[in-house]
């Protein structure tokens, strides 16, 4: 450390710098040299490497990447962004592939069920959500579907934010059972929607814009 000072010292007296300039200088090269791997490195990363979130089956799915690998994944609420239960036990005793399904419940929201996949237990689960994700990075629609999942995020903010407003506003119970409504609601539409579809494959795709456009109708009766 002594040297470097000593080096700077006499760099100032040799070229008639100010010291304040010569250790400024100094610094400033130093810092460029720590950083400038992890530039290079974030650089060189492939863009999807921006793609970390993605709404599907009516949850919010998070992941990292390791090495070209999607590693970390796990599922989210769409509404208070707290980790999600997942419960799966029905798989062990069904036989039928209609009979197994895994439910994502948020305790932080009152345990509630939130969205479910038909077909199989957890594993089969993320790997439908490791198959989409990947899909949408092939595709090079990953960039779009970023952005759906950002400006649904904020739309369920802010339907949460308003129901909040809601319940300090009001002190009465019914008030209180109407803001339920649209919760149970939600829940009667996507069991209808189930059972529509012939193809499990297809009932396992909920697709963006369409969440988006529940997500605005619920907006719609939240009256904002
Ligand atoms: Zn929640």
């Amino acid at each position: 450390m002594e040297k470097i000072i000593d080096l700077l010292t006499r760099i100032s007296e040799l070229y008639t710098i100010p010291q304040w300039a010569v250790n400024t200088g100094a610094i400033a090269i130093f810092c460029i040299l720590v950083a400038f791997p992890f530039v290079v490195r974030h650089l060189m990363q492939p863009k999807y490497y921006r793609f970390r979130e993605l709404i599907l089956f009516k949850v919010l799915w998070r992941w990292k990447y390791k090495k070209g690998d999607v590693v970390g994944l796990w599922c989210y609420c769409p509404k208070c962004q707290a980790m999600l239960m997942v419960d799966d036990e029905n798989c062990r005793s069904n036989e039928s592939l209609q009979d197994k399904v895994t439910y994502f419940i948020c305790n932080e929201c009152g345990g509630h069920e939130l969205g479910r996949v038909v077909g199989g237990d957890r594993r089969y689960a993320l790997s439908l959500v490791k198959r989409d994700l990947w899909r949408h990075i092939k595709e090079g629609t990953f960039n779009e579907v970023s952005t759906a999942t950002k400006e649904a995020l904020e739309i369920y903010q802010k339907i949460e934010a308003s129901k909040k407003n809601e319940c300090e506003t009001c002190t009465d119970e019914t008030a209180l059972s109407e803001i339920e409504e649209p919760l149970n609601t939600e829940v009667q539409e996507e069991d209808e929607k189930k059972e529509e579809p012939k193809s499990t494959e297809t009932a396992l795709h909920v697709k963006e814009d369409v969440i988006e456009n529940e997500l605005k109708e619920d907006i719609k009766k939240d009256g904002i």
